[in-house]
């Protein structure tokens, strides 16, 4: 059920210069906290003497196995012990794998300054407000160009790089050993004939000189260049046009770049637009108010007027790219959406790709768009979707720019990175110039060396859930008092595939929680209750999504017991399926 850190056998790379190099006397240590052995929860820190520099602060989405997290954060024990040396946090970008865990730990960290561009500090701020009792932010608005200095030792040059989400800033870190220089997520975007855009910058900073160069591993094993968003949004429009009805676009709401040029050509083609899903809402709102998307007057329409335009004057934006069970996609699936239902001759567009561990729920949800009648269209179709992250190519036309003395592989396990590892060495970068690190791992850099020594800080998984953060122990905590005080409700139902119903009574078994037999009536109902939830959420005609099934039914008997009873008993649906 809890998911525990399995270290890989050490297979890294030996620094085989350490006797060449002389001794330098300066020594700066680098640590990443996470984002080496997963995707997300991405940080990492600089220390020199008594001065620490952190990048980034990110969260980790759950995996299926684990249930009730709801995810999971870097382990930040070893900067609780410095707090008075922490002199700034860098932030790269505004994707949550990189600022989520803010909220939790910047109070638990002595809450040191935040450098950020315009629209991650719009991001962090909005996030921090969901948490009413979390720490005062203290943001210093940085510009791609910026030059700051952090410290006595530090001083942070923040650039542009091209990536999903407007305002993604790499930067260098100006340290007394050398350039460290963080790529954060990138890709190299061309125009419309194909040329690379921005490469001059990229030059001057190699011209520098840069001692270790962090980059982005997410694509890494991916060959050739990225895809042009300009490709992208032609292929996109083209497809548009193929229909005379309603259009029903899904994209990770993050993706305010994409988000934008869509809203032009839904202006250009004369459709209306409606946002769905709360994130989507949102997101677009705060980029509208700091002037990063300017739609056309009245684009955008409220949901409530949506069926006064015919359907091929409309086009709907929603959430739910990844199959998930709340978005605004799955909402519109199974009818929860009062407004917007799925009918034959819907077009929907995943403009997205699939986040590894997501196919399943993905799946369930273009079977259930087709069975109702929609024409669904997705990425590994026609190219509707370019990744933000560099596949080889571009890696290696970074590389290449940048020429660091050291490569530092980062974001994604170690398969990954080592797929950009071989880049460098391809490129003609020696054995000992090529970094792969574990998360915890302690690297010790001098004037010319980079040592990745024994020494190690905590970094195994922190979970978050609903409740609060806290390790393993204090989950299963929580569910034994929660289990004490309330008891438990155990939910046993076989469901016909077929029909989508119920098939006989749902069996009920309760400890500590209700006597049984004195409570035939409150049984009785809850049986009810139970069938009606299911045949609800389980549309009859749609595929099944059994995760979304359970949770649901896990809320709303939850409400409904806590209704007749005021009491939550912990609940656990199991359902059976024929
Ligand atoms: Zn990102």
């Amino acid at each position: 059920m809890i998911k525990t850190k399995i270290t890989p056998p050490d297979v890294r790379l030996k620094p085989i210069s350490e006797a060449k190099e002389k001794e330098s006397k300066e020594n700066l240590k680098l640590v990443p906290l996470g984002g080496l052995e997963e995707i997300g929860r991405n940080m990492s820190f600089l220390e020199y003497k008594d001065e620490i520099v952190i990048i980034d602060m990110g969260i980790q989405f759950p995996e299926e196995e684990t249930p009730g997290i709801d995810f999971i954060i870097p382990n930040t024990a070893y900067l609780e012990t410095k707090q008075k040396n922490i002199k700034g946090l860098i932030l790269t970008h505004g994707h949550f794998d990189h600022i989520g865990a803010i909220p939790y730990l910047i109070g638990k960290i002595g809450n040191p300054i935040i450098y950020a561009t315009g629209m991650t500090k719009a991001l962090v701020l909005k996030h921090q407000n969901d948490f009413p009792h979390a720490t005062k932010l203290n943001i210093i608005n940085v510009e791609n160009g910026s030059i700051v200095k952090i410290g006595n030792h530090f001083t942070a040059e923040f650039f542009g790089v091209d990536h999903t989400i407007p305002d993604t800033a790499g930067v260098i870190v100006k340290t007394p050993v050398g350039n460290v220089v963080h790529f954060a997520d990138f890709r190299i975007e061309y125009d419309a004939l194909g040329e690379p855009q921005d490469l001059g910058n990229y030059q001057r900073i190699g011209k520098m000189g840069v001692h270790t160069l962090m980059i982005d591993s997410t694509n890494a094993d991916e060959p050739g260049r990225s895809l042009s968003e300009k490709i992208v949004e032609k292929n996109l429009e083209d497809l548009f046009n193929k229909t005379q009805g309603r259009i029903i676009i899904t994209l990770f709401s993050t993706m305010l770049t994409r988000i934008y040029e869509v809203l032009k050509i839904a202006d250009r083609i004369g459709r209306k637009v409606v946002i769905t899903g709360r994130s989507m809402t949102e997101n677009i709102e705060l980029a509208q108010n700091l002037g990063y998307i300017k739609p056309a007057k009245d684009l955008i329409i409220p949901i409530e007027e949506v069926n006064k335009y015919k359907d091929n004057r409309v086009m709907i934006f929603t959430t739910g790219s990844q199959g998930q069970t709340n978005s605004g996609l799955m909402k519109i699936l199974t009818g929860e959406n009062r407004y917007v239902r799925i009918k034959p001759g819907d077009m929907v567009i995943f403009s997205s790709s699939a986040v590894p561990g997501n196919e399943r729920s993905i799946q369930n949800i273009k079977d259930g768009l087709c069975r109702q009648g929609a024409d669904v269209y997705t990425s590994e179709l026609i190219d509707i979707h370019a990744s933000g992250h560099a596949p080889a190519e571009d890696l290696k036309t970074v590389i290449k720019l940048i020429q660091p003395q050291f490569l530092l592989p980062v974001h994604g396990h170690y398969f990954k990175r080592a797929a950009n590892a071989k880049i460098g060495a391809d490129l003609g970068m020696s054995k000992d110039r090529l970094m792969l690190m574990d998360n915890g791992q302690v690297a010790v850099l001098g004037n010319n060396s980079f040592k990745i020594t024994k020494e190690t800080v905590p970094a195994n998984y922190i979970m978050v859930d609903g409740l609060g953060v806290g390790d393993v122990s204090e989950i299963v905590l929580r569910d034994r008092k929660l289990m004490s005080a309330d008891g438990m409700f155990v939910i046993i139902a076989v469901v016909d595939r077929q029909t989508g119903k119920v098939k006989g009574e749902p069996d009920i078994i309760s400890r500590g929680f209700i006597y049984m037999k004195e409570s035939r009536e409150l049984l009785g109902q809850t049986r009810k209750k139970i069938k009606e939830t299911i045949a609800k959420t389980a549309t009859p005609g749609a595929s099944i999504n059994w995760v979304y099934i359970r949770n649901n039914l896990r809320d709303k008997i939850g409400q409904f017991l806590y209704s007749k009873t005021k009491r939550r008993p912990m609940i656990l649906p199991v359902i059976v399926e024929v």
